[in-house]
């Protein structure tokens, strides 16, 4: 048989509309980062087949590889193996799922602490099912939930840790809502990343980011006015403005409302993002005096004053400027969670 090489089945995929409607899938963006989850060989026969897969896999230069986890010691075992053979024998970046269904706190964290011990640095914290069905219920002494994992997994050592995310809804979840709450209760304790499973229709995981990007909220920062400058149209300078130093909380706050507006299916913004404060518009600009005005104001700047909320305004142009209205204000205060939005 003719077995196909890795790269060139790659390249069909990423080339493919699957990937090319993703968001972070424009023309000028880089390859997406790619992981690969593995399950732990039962027998000797699908050890080997893992491992020959592993090898060919290896040079995509995958950001990670995951082990899943089972119920049961011997599976258990097969996991850890896995994971600890990955850091000794390759190149490659191993994640260990570990789950809060059948043990208590101390062993799960015993579990944590050999990872860590044999070099494992990223965990991804899941809760688990009940193995062969039925209703989950947490053990005793257990973590009840993803979330409780999470945090348990920080004190234990610091991890790098994934979660669960279910752009078609956890079928146990009272509300798409309360599921994102629990989402966000997970990256407050600790997580950074979220993983789905795979899902069938590209637009239900954009629908899901929608949700998402609109219920993660940002925090409030300070900012500074800087510098001064110009505006031209026509050939000719028709607005002053202060500018604003460059401020890496504003860039964050501007990528994620363009985010939000590309998906709410507006046109990519194409001009560069310069914030300023517009002082002034011009009938009859005297180039003369824009100059003084602009050497003599090169070196401005304010004091820092907290930004604690946005608008988002509709304008209109009439023959006497335009009219600004808000439309919806944005209040960023008593947001204190760090989450890796
Ligand atoms: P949680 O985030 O704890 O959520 C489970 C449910 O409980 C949700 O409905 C949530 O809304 C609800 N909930 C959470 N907190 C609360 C609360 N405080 N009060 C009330 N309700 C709450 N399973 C394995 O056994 N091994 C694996 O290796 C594995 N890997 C996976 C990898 C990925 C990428 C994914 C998406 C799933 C994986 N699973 C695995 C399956 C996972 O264990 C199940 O989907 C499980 O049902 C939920 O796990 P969770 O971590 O999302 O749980």
């Amino acid at each position: 048989m003719n077995v196909p090489d890795p790269q060139t089945t790659l390249a069909r995929w990423l080339s493919g509309p699957r990937f090319s409607r993703l968001p972070d899938h424009g023309p000028d963006a880089g390859p997406p980062k790619l992981s690969f989850e593995f399950f732990p060989p039962r027998t000797d026969a699908l050890e080997a087949q893992l491992w020959a897969c592993i090898r060919r896999l290896e040079p995509l230069a995958p950001r990670f590889v995951s082990v899943t986890y089972g119920a049961g010691g011997s599976t258990q075992a097969r996991t850890h193996a896995t994971v600890a053979r990955i850091v000794t024998d390759t190149s490659l970046t191993p994640a260990a799922h570990l789950t809060c269904v059948g043990a208590s706190r101390g062993e799960i964290d015993d579990v944590a602490r050999q990872y860590w011990d044999a070099g494992i640095r990223h965990i991804v914290a899941l809760r688990g099912d009940v193995p062969g069905g039925g209703p989950y219920v947490p053990h005793p002494d257990g973590y009840a939930y993803a979330s409780d994992l999470v945090a348990g997994l920080k004190r234990v050592a610091d991890f790098e840790i994934s979660v669960a995310a279910y752009p078609e809804i956890h079928p146990t979840a009272s509300s798409p809502l309360a599921d994102l709450e629990n989402l966000k209760r997970k990256l407050d304790a600790g997580a950074t990343r979220a993983i789905t499973n795979y899902f069938f229709d590209n637009a239900t995981f954009l629908r899901f980011l929608d949700l998402a990007l609109a219920a993660v909220r940002g925090r409030a920062f300070a900012l500074t006015l800087a510098g001064v400058g110009t505006f031209a149209k026509g050939g000719r300078e028709t607005q002053l403005w202060a500018g604003v130093a460059r401020n890496p909380a504003l860039d964050h706050l501007q990528n994620k409302v363009e985010t939000a507006l590309q998906r709410a299916g507006l046109e990519p913004e194409r001009r560069r993002f310069t914030p300023h404060v517009t002082l002034a518009r011009l009938r009859h600009p005297d180039t003369d005096k824009i100059i003084e005005w602009l050497t003599q104001h090169a070196l401005y700047t304010s004091e820092e004053f907290a930004v604690d909320g946005f608008h988002l305004y509709s304008s209109k142009l009439t023959s006497d400027g335009s009219i600004y209205r808000i439309e919806h204000s944005y209040d960023l205060r008593g947001f204190h969670g760090e989450t890796g939005d």
